[in-house]
């Protein structure tokens, strides 16, 4: 039982943020480690609410008040079995995940919502500081063979629970190294990827076999007993303005993935970088955000992040009222770099890191620019030089041009951020003939199949969609959920029954996000 009291005692509290200057010097995480006793402290704060709408809001179903009360208890390798019961991954999230669950919780109705998040993240890396986190092995083999294509996170969930079902999973990955979207788009401060590789290990031990740089074709995978597709939505939505072919104007994806593998050691300075340069980034979401944060570390002589919507409102908007995902003002890590002020003191260092040769006491490194749409890129000779915009204002619902309100905003550097359009169409999944809906998302029916009509005859192996290729661009806490309920469909089909656990069905729709 809870203690009821909690959250009358303690208020919220996170770990704090390493200092602007330091943390911009390098792409190492974001977070201090909490103090001790602050995760215990916090995880009393909940309540024994009764109907816990986290629960709800989690889509990995993940039973929050339970760990949250063995951790207040220093019941820790008890929070850590109840937590990996429902989550492959609670590492990944404990970073990343934007906690739909902590707008669900029933304290946040007039308080602050408990630290679900960051209770989560501190019992994942107990479990690696305490050696808990050992290979699971399968107890015996099937015999029966899955193919896993993608190594994101809906794929490595779907290949851990396979794996440790007793199947002899292969999963696949074009790129050259596993994580998906985690290892090649995420940045490294908001998770460094020997987080990833740890966790890799793991499943290697437990019997998953990695093949990276691979693209395998209908053919490779026709010995298998069945295929799971977890390939993503790499194509990114565009931004078809004149000007659009200049020299400085990228797609953010084709910038991140950059930084990346700087950080991999793999190159030492990235091809494209915003060092000394005035980035604009079009595109108000979290990909645009990591862009944002990317450039301030590249030591950008300025930062602006437009987007074509208002600020959001201080406190939760009336359209998103508990237990949804609150539409509210959000301060990223990014932007509290951005609004770092120029004191003058700053070391030689910092002057450098910071791209601070051209700037003045007083300046912030970056800003945020509301209500504006991009209608032109500017630019002499061939190279970007700026942006023609407008202001947006809403008017029944209609994003509408402000009459006279265009203006000019200087730039050297614009990366687009507006989203991806859904998953890709050739190749290999051309050659299974799977369907897609006119969202650009592969269909599927309800146990995660998908609607295939290969090309090849006599192709045999049933094939499933699993993560943001079925629900279309999404979240990694989507991605494990789904890649978790795919996995148990194989199992079902390939065993006549499933012990494999299912949060979530393709048309189940977020009450959080
Ligand atoms: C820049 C950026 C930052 C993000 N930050 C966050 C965040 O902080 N928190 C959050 O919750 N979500 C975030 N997201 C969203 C999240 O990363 C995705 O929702 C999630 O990774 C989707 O997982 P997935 O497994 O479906 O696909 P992906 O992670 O996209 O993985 C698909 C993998 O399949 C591989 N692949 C594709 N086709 C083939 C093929 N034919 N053969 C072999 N391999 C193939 C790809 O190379 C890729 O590795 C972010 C997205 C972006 C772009
Ligand atoms: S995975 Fe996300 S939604 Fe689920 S408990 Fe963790 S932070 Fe909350």
């Amino acid at each position: 039982m809870a203690d009821p009291h909690g959250f009358r005692k303690h208020t919220r509290a996170e770990p704090a943020h390493r200092p602007v200057p330091l943390r911009l010097m390098d792409f190492r995480e974001v977070y201090e480690d909490a103090p001790g006793g602050q995760i215990q402290q916090q995880a009393t704060r909940c309540m024994d609410c009764g109907v816990p709408f986290c629960h709800e809001g989690c889509p990995l179903g993940n039973i929050i008040p339970e760990w949250n009360d063995l951790v207040r208890q220093n019941r820790w390798k008890e929070a850590y079995d109840r937590l990996h019961a429902t989550n492959n991954f609670p590492e990944f999230t404990g970073r990343l995940c934007p906690a739909p669950c902590e707008g669900a919780c029933v304290l946040a109705i007039n308080d602050e919502a408990v630290t679900i998040k960051n209770v989560e993240l501190a019992i994942a890396e107990k479990g690696f500081e305490e050696g808990w986190v050992t290979p699971v092995a399968p107890s015996f083999d099937t015999g029966q063979s899955v193919a896993v294509v993608g190594s994101g996170p809906a794929g490595l969930a779907a290949a851990q629970q396979l794996t440790r079902a007793g199947h002899r999973v292969t999963v696949y990955e074009r790129d050259d190294r596993i994580g998906g979207l985690m290892r090649y788009g995420v940045p490294d401060y908001k998770m460094e990827n020997r987080f990833i590789d740890r966790r890799i290990e793991q499943m290697a031990a437990e019997g998953t076999t990695f093949r990276t740089g691979v693209s395998p074709t209908a053919q490779d995978l026709a010995r298998f007993d069945a295929v799971v597709l977890a390939t993503g939505t790499p194509l990114p939505r565009e931004l078809p303005a004149e000007g659009r072919d200049l020299e400085g104007v990228h797609q953010a994806m084709d910038y991140l993935p950059l930084q990346n593998r700087v950080n991999e050691g793999d190159t030492d300075r990235p091809q494209v970088s915003a060092a000394g340069k005035k980035v604009v980034i079009i595109g108000g979401g979290d990909t645009g955000i990591d862009c944002f944060g990317t450039a301030l570390r590249q030591g950008a002589a300025s930062v602006t992040q437009f987007d074509i919507r208002p600020p959001a409102p201080k406190v939760r908007a009336a359209s998103t009222p508990w237990p949804t995902f609150p539409l509210v003002w959000r301060t990223a890590t990014a932007h509290e770099e951005g609004e770092y002020i120029i004191t003058g003191n700053e070391s030689a260092e910092e002057i450098e890191a910071l791209g601070l040769a051209t700037r003045a006491p007083g300046d912030t490194l970056g800003g945020r620019v509301f209500s504006a749409n991009t209608v032109e890129f500017l630019g002499s000779e061939g190279t970007l030089t700026g942006l023609r915009c407008v202001e947006i204002e809403v008017i029944d619902g209609v994003r509408t041009p402000v009459p006279g309100s265009e203006f000019e905003f200087e730039a050297d550097l614009v990366f687009i951020a507006l989203g991806f359009t859904g998953a890709e169409r050739g190749g290999l999944v051309h050659e299974l003939g799977v369907a897609f809906d006119d969202r650009g998302r592969m269909v599927r029916d309800e146990q995660y199949r998908a609607s295939v009509k290969p090309l090849a005859p006599g192709f045999r192996p049933k094939v499933y969609v699993a993560g943001d290729n079925g629900r279309g661009q999404s979240l990694i806490v989507w991605a494990i959920a789904e890649g978790r309920a795919a996995a148990a469909a194989v199992d079902a089909d390939l065993m006549g029954e499933t012990a494999l656990p299912v949060a979530v069905t393709p048309s189940t729709v977020p009450l959080g996000v």
